[in-house]
């Protein structure tokens, strides 16, 4: 029987394990790419997966179960950009002046009695670049500016999405962080 123990280290079997863990949210993945996700998750070495179940997706009313959408039970995104912090591209991806796409949000909520700031949104700085919906091979993404009355299906068909990332690498704020990056913490 094998046996899971926590001392200083994890051990398993009284061996010590060390746990890699990779989150992969299967709801953002088109279903045929889930294998292929968790074999590259394991390729990068990981032990672990780590998801979280969007219940109110999957039950919108109680009794009523659908596993068809790709909705986020809280649009960080939309939580981020009204907070001041960036905006959403064109490649619905949430940028931000000092690290373009390169970063992964969180919301923390509560009702802790925290003092306030408003902030006005920032508008969507893209202009005339479509350099993400050029580069999309699977031609997921329309080229439309972000705006508070427009749906993410205006953006981005993202069930065909193939999470390249490519669009996320290739945008030219994204990129002006990883040139400052190389340039200033090259050893
Ligand atoms: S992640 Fe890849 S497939 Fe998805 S929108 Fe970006 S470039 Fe297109
Ligand atoms: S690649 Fe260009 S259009 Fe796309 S999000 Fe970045 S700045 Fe906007």
């Amino acid at each position: 029987m094998k046996t899971f123990q926590i001392k200083e280290e994890f051990m398993l079997d009284d061996k010590p394990v060390k746990i890699i863990s990779g989150a992969i949210h299967y709801f953002r993945i088109p279903q045929s790419q889930w294998e292929d996700s968790l074999y590259n998750l394991k390729a990068l070495g990981a032990n672990t997966v780590e998801t979280y179940i969007p219940w109110n997706i999957h039950e919108p009313e109680e009794g009523v179960f659908n596993f068809e959408t790709k909705e986020s039970v809280l649009p960080h995104k939309t939580v981020a950009q009204l907070s001041g912090l960036g905006w959403i591209g064109k490649n619905n991806l949430f940028i931000t002046p000092e690290y373009g796409a390169a970063q992964c949000l969180g919301t923390v909520l509560t009702d802790a009695p925290l003092e306030t700031v408003p902030y006005a949104p920032i508008s969507p700085k893209c202009g005339n670049c479509n350099i993400c919906r050029d580069i999309c091979e699977r031609k997921v993404l329309k080229g439309t500016t972000w705006n508070t009355a427009i749906s993410r299906d205006d953006i981005i068909d993202v069930y065909g999405c193939s999470t390249c990332l490519k669009c996320l690498v290739h945008c030219p704020w994204t990129q002006k962080y990883v040139n400052f990056k190389s340039r200033f913490l090259q050893p």
